[in-house]
């Protein structure tokens, strides 16, 4: 890699107020820097942790340019519309901005609103609606091919990329007949559609307590069902014991070591893990809140090595750079199918890291684990 262009680096949040204008800073299609260079970092997904790459980068002088297939943090966007972090809002800052908030966590509009200010105030440049549908390198840079929404294709140029695509590809599916019917949905936003309805939610997960939980206090007629004889271990102590007391009292029906086996338009049929035997329930709709993968396309068109077992791709956890030379992952992309592992709290570090590594000149012979 050749020598790093440096571009001047926002002044510190003492210095300058963060602006209420929307950002002048949207790029025009083409080469991201004005002169047609590459620029130096580009990061694909502008989530909470690709934001903290592309403000690394600005901090510490990099040029770089962000790139999503929706809007701004558009998985924060996707998730359930009264949903509160259990974050408090200091661990998901990024490069030291204040996360105020009203109350002691955020809301998911708050944060919304926070990451635009980040974006805002480090002068991210990002391709909102820019799906990246191909990275190649073409001697000594990447080219990054982007396809919005009317299917227009643009190629931009860049010396690295970081790949901050997340871990909501696509939902785990149940492989179950029925699945494909218009009342089942892998996303659960708010419980006002389901009251006075019978709503199965599968699944042991935080989600899937969070969800239910909601519904039942919203009027709705609630059955779980979750292949395990617990909840998952990532979930909420503080919600756990509302949650056993609704199950305990008959509020709210569960299925423990079961299985969802067949979804008809006004029933499901659960099986028995241990025994193989049916039991079918009257139903309206199924929330199969089963979490999701990550899209290995990116990396695979780029050579990267990912773990079958884990899902994890090959990187150097200490630069997360890849084996490929000139490619880094960042977010919960680095954590395969344990999104647990890696979350806003730690992956917004990978951005230091990453930007460290670049201005190091980040020799692969560190060796990629
Ligand atoms: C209900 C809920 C509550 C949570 N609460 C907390 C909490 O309190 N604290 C905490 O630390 N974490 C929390 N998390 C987890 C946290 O939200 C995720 O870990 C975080 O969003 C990961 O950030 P990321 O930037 O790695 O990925 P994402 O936020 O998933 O961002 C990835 C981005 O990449 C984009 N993208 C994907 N593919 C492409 C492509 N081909 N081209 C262009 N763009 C692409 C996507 O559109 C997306 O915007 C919570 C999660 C959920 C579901």
């Amino acid at each position: 890699m050749d020598t790093l262009r440096r571009t001047p680096s926002p002044a510190s949040p003492s210095d300058e107020p963060i602006s209420d204008e929307p950002s002048s800073h949207e790029p025009s299609p083409g080469n991201v820097e004005p002169d047609g260079a590459p620029v130096e970092l580009a990061v694909i997904g502008a989530g909470p942790c690709g934001i903290a790459v592309g403000a690394a980068a600005r901090r510490m002088g990099l040029s770089t340019a962000l790139f999503d297939q929706g809007p701004l943090c558009d998985s924060i966007l996707r998730y359930p519309t009264y949903m509160t972090f259990f974050s408090t809002p200091e661990k998901l800052e990024i490069e030291g901005l204040p996360f105020v908030t009203s109350e002691k966590t955020a809301t998911r509009k708050e944060a919304l609103t926070y990451y635009r200010k980040v974006a805002d105030y480090f002068q991210l440049p990002v391709y909102q609606y820019h799906r990246v549908v191909e990275v190649k390198r073409d001697s000594d840079v990447f080219l990054i091919t982007t396809r919005d929404g009317a299917g227009r294709e643009a190629r931009h140029r860049a010396r690295r990329v970081a790949v901050a695509t997340g871990g909501f590809h696509e939902p785990n599916l149940l492989g179950v007949p029925g699945e494909d019917l218009p009342k089942v949905s892998h996303h659960y936003r708010e419980a006002h559609p389901y009251w006075r309805q019978d709503v199965l939610v599968v699944g042991g997960s935080n989600s899937a307590v969070e969800a239910s939980l909601e519904l039942f206090r919203a009027g709705a007629r609630v059955h779980m069902v979750h292949f395990g004889n617990e909840f998952d271990r990532g979930v909420k102590p503080w919600i756990l014991p509302d949650i056993q007391n609704r199950i305990r009292n008959g509020e709210i029906g569960m299925a423990w070591a079961h299985r969802v086996h067949e979804i008809r338009p006004d029933a499901v049929v659960l099986r028995s893990e241990a025994s193989g035997e049916t039991t079918e329930l009257r139903n309206d709709w199924v929330l199969a809140l089963t979490g999701w993968k990550a899209n290995p396309t990116i990396l695979g068109s780029l050579g990267v090595p990912v773990d079958d077992v884990t899902g994890i791709p090959a990187h150097n956890p200490h630069t997360m750079e890849t084996p490929v030379d000139g490619v880094f992952i960042a977010g919960v992309l680095a954590a395969g199918h344990d999104a647990n592992r890696i979350f806003i709290e730690n992956g917004r570090e990978h951005g230091r890291l990453i930007v460290e590594a670049v201005l190091a000149g980040s020799p692969e012979s560190r060796g990629a684990s």
